[in-house]
Formats: C-alpha cells, sequence, structure tokens
C-alpha cells in the first residue's frame, strides 16, 4: 500500500515573482499619489498565505469573501482594519465574527444590513460598515465577469423603481452605515464602465450627506477590475490609466473629502506568475498534431471551459530550460483531465513540442495555479517563489504540492467504512453466498 503512494513528481508547478508583486503595489501607489487610499488585495485572485504576507509587509490592505479568505488573511498578518469583507452570502456567525475583529464589512443586500443592526445592538464593534451598491451600469465583454448589469446578483440595484429612496432610508435609519461600496467587474469591463459606476456611488455619496446634513458616508470602497492585458507582455490599461479615467469621470473623487478603498486582484498579480508544466506524449488525431502535458482544466478552468474569453499565451521550452527553437506547427495543449475539453490551446502555432519539452502558461499569476480544481482528485500543484533581485535567482516554496495521502484524506479515506449500512447483513450474505458455490 505504502509503496503505491508515488505522487505526481514535479510535472507541473506555479511560480510566482516577488519582485514583480512588490513593484506592480509601487504602480498602484504611485498612480494615486498623495490621495487618502487603502489599497486592498482581492485575496481570491491568489489565496496563499506567503503572497498574501508579502503583500501585508508591502503596506496593502486585504478583501475577503469568505471565513476561509478571512482566516488567512489573518494569518498573513493585514491588521483588522485594514482587511474588508465582502462576500454577497455572510452568515450570521461570520458577521459575528468579522464584527468582533473589527474587519470593515460591506453589507449586499438590506436583509444582510439587518442583521448587522441587531449583532450591533448586542454588541459594539469598531468595523467600518458599508453597503454595496449595483450601479447597473451595465455589463463588460465578459457576462460572467460583470457584477453591474441590470440584474447582476451582487449589491443593491441603485436603478430600479425606488431603490435610491430606499438606500437613502436605509442610511438614514442606520447612522453607523458610513461607507458605500461599488465593484463594476472584473475582466473585460472598460475604464470607462468602471469610471461610471464609481460615479454613480459618488452622486449617491454627496445625497446621502445632503439629507443627512452632515458627512455620514465618509469612504468609498470603489472595487478592483483593472482589466489586464493577455496578449503579450505590456502592461496595459495601467493604474495610471485608471487614475486618469477616475478624474476625468468623477473630478472631485480624490479631493480628500472622501477616503477610499479599492481593491484591485488580478491586475496585481496575473502577470507576475506562470505556469510550467511538462510534455508527457504526442500525437497525431485525424490530422490534428496534440501535445499530452499536465496543465489542464485542474489549473487553467476559466481558459478551458470559456477559451474565447480566457485565451492565455503558451511559451515553448526544452527539457533544460532554454528557450525551444525547433520549427512552428499548429498543434492543441491538452491536459491530463479526462475530458475531450481540456485543451489551455486549440490549434496554435507554437514550435513542434515533444515529450519532455515545458510548456509555460504566462500571465497566469491571479486565479489560475492559486485556484485549483480537484478534478479527476489531481494533486494541486506546487507554487514556487523567485526573486532577481541579488546575485542569483533564489527560489522559495510558497504551497507544497498536494501529496496522494492528502488526496486520500479529503477524499473521506478515514470514513471509508460510511456507506457500508449494512455492512454486517452483506458481509454475512457474501460468506454464505460463498460457502454455497454460488
Ligand atoms: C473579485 C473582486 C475584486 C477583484 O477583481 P479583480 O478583477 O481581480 O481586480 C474586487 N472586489 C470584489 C468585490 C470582487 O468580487
Amino acid at each position: 500500500m505504502r509503496s503505491g503512494l508515488v505522487g505526481s513528481a514535479h510535472v507541473v508547478a506555479g511560480f510566482v515573482d516577488a519582485d514583480g508583486i512588490q513593484e506592480s503595489v509601487r504602480d498602484l501607489r504611485r498612480a494615486f499619489g498623495d490621495a487618502p487610499v487603502l489599497h486592498t488585495f482581492a485575496a481570491k485572485a491568489a489565496s496563499l498565505v506567503p503572497v498574501l504576507r508579502l503583500l501585508a509587509r508591502s503596506g496593502m490592505g486585504c478583501e475577503v469573501a469568505s471565513p476561509g479568505e478571512l482566516a488567512q488573511a489573518v494569518v498573513a498578518g493585514f491588521p483588522p482594519d485594514r482587511i474588508v469583507l465582502d462576500s454577497p452570502a455572510k452568515t450570521r456567525a461570520e458577521l459575528a465574527h468579522a464584527l468582533a475583529l473589527g474587519v470593515s464589512v460591506n453589507a449586499d443586500n438590506f436583509a444582510e444590513l439587518d442583521r448587522i443592526g441587531e449583532l450591533l445592538a448586542a454588541k459594539m464593534s469598531t468595523s467600518v460598515l458599508g453597503l454595496r451598491i449595483n450601479p447597473q451600469v451595465g455589463a463588460g465583454a465578459i457576462d460572467a465577469m460583470s457584477t453591474a448589469s441590470l440584474s447582476s446578483k451582487f449589491g443593491v440595484p441603485l436603478r430600479d423603481l425606488g431603490a435610491r429612496q430606499r438606500i437613502l432610508k436605509a442610511f438614514a435609519e442606520r447612522p453607523w452605515l458610513t461607507r458605500l461600496h461599488v465593484h463594476v467587474g472584473s475582466q473585460g469591463c472598460s475604464l470607462e464602465l468602471i469610471g461610471e459606476g464609481v460615479r454613480a456611488a459618488f452622486e449617491l455619496a454627496e445625497e446621502i450627506n445632503t439629507v443627512a446634513g452632515r458627512q455620514q458616508v465618509t469612504s468609498l470602497d470603489i472595487g478592483g477590475g483593472l482589466p489586464v492585458n493577455f496578449d503579450d507582455d505590456e502592461i496595459r490599461p495601467t493604474y495610471a490609466d485608471y487614475v486618469r479615467q477616475l478624474r476625468a469621470a468623477v473630478p472631485e473623487l480624490l479631493s480628500g473629502r472622501y477616503g477610499l478603498v479599492t481593491e484591485f486582484g488580478r491586475s496585481l498579480v496575473a502577470k507576475n506568475g506562470f505556469t510550467a508544466a511538462v510534455v508527457e506524449y504526442t500525437k497525431d488525431t485525424g490530422g490534428r498534431r496534440i501535445a499530452l502535458t499536465h496543465a489542464g482544466a485542474h489549473i487553467a478552468t476559466r481558459t478551458v471551459f470559456m477559451p474565447e474569453a480566457w485565451p492565455l499565451r503558451i511559451a515553448v521550452y526544452d527539457s533544460d530550460g532554454r528557450p525551444k527553437h525547433a520549427p512552428e506547427c499548429v498543434q492543441d495543449v491538452a491536459g491530463p483531465c479526462c475530458f475531450a475539453g481540456d485543451l489551455v490551446a486549440r490549434g496554435r502555432t507554437l514550435p513542434e513540442l515533444a515529450p519532455g519539452d515545458v510548456v509555460v502558461l504566462l500571465d497566469t499569476g491571479g486565479y489560475y495555479f492559486s485556484t485549483p480544481w480537484s478534478y479527476n482528485s489531481l494533486a494541486r500543484p506546487a507554487v514556487h517563489g523567485f526573486t532577481t533581485h541579488g546575485p542569483e535567482i533564489r527560489f522559495a516554496t510558497v504551497r507544497r504540492e498536494q501529496t496522494l495521502a492528502e488526496i486520500l484524506a479529503e477524499s473521506g479515506a478515514s470514513q471509508a467504512d460510511a456507506l457500508l449500512f449494512r455492512n454486517a447483513d452483506s458481509t454475512a450474505a457474501h460468506a454464505r453466498l460463498v460457502q454455497t458455490g454460488a
């Protein structure tokens, strides 16, 4: 049994550029100049504690959306007043925990506001409390990533009949409500669309404050969603482009009257990571050259299921890690998952792949290897960090590859008998059958 526990021998791994992440944080800071901004990192983009700790030490805050992400943020060392909890389905227990810790909470809907009110009545909290609005400014290029469409599941709609009045009333009745939150979407949303959403939140804040006769809303959480260019190495749009667009859309936003919170994820990490996978076999089928590699839907889930929306660049290296210079040919790059659509690239012109080569999925530092899918019980890949500062490249383990023992444990191995409800009867019956020779 034990000797059968052979791991998958490091045939695929993620890599994180620690210097690159810090450079991206500096770009973000520089773009906002000295406006009062808490920049938080959207944990779901790279939910790895060492990545979160690097960001915490860089002075960032953290946006979380589940008990797991909140626990990761705390362990990573983000102080509670730099953590923002945003999920759309927070339980009463999660809310109580967040309020006790003092992390900021953005309520998704009026019912959640009621729950928060009840909890506050029982116990005071230092948490900054906000309400997420859906400015309903429309969808971007990828529907599944657009949170400000007419009927998106997120936030309180702003343009529905009577909605604005209801929001004004909610603030009037709850003096502890001091923040508005808006996140227009991730990837595929234009800067114009994001700017429109932020303007809607700003105008609503002004109206709430006018009605209140005081500055009740003191901060605006303007979300994340800066799109990433997956076509080449250039960073575009940049954070500077984003801030230019914000200034155009909401000239008073950076005046200092409102504290700001940002929640960028993908734009801080995508280009600071890549996935490397070994080519196991190549073959020709129906006139098609196919490379069978170890990078598939368990790592590049979105790319495999929505290839038009999430194309990835692929670079090819030989088994010594040198760029491969073989003649190019049209190939499918397939993964190890057992379904036909498990392709990370279709009909792609690349240097002819051979067994032992390494394919590199570029720009996968966010939402790829950090968010694996356990299909086929494939191991969560190892993640390595590196720095190129100093005389030589240094590596560190960010996450070990999942072991077979861990896969077994997570698949209920310690409860292997759980479903043998009639175990005693069936064992006895089986023994009778064997005896009678049936
Ligand atoms: C996912 C998410 C973000 C981050 O989006 P990116 O596209 O990764 O920048 C920010 N805020 C909220 C509420 C989110 O759900």
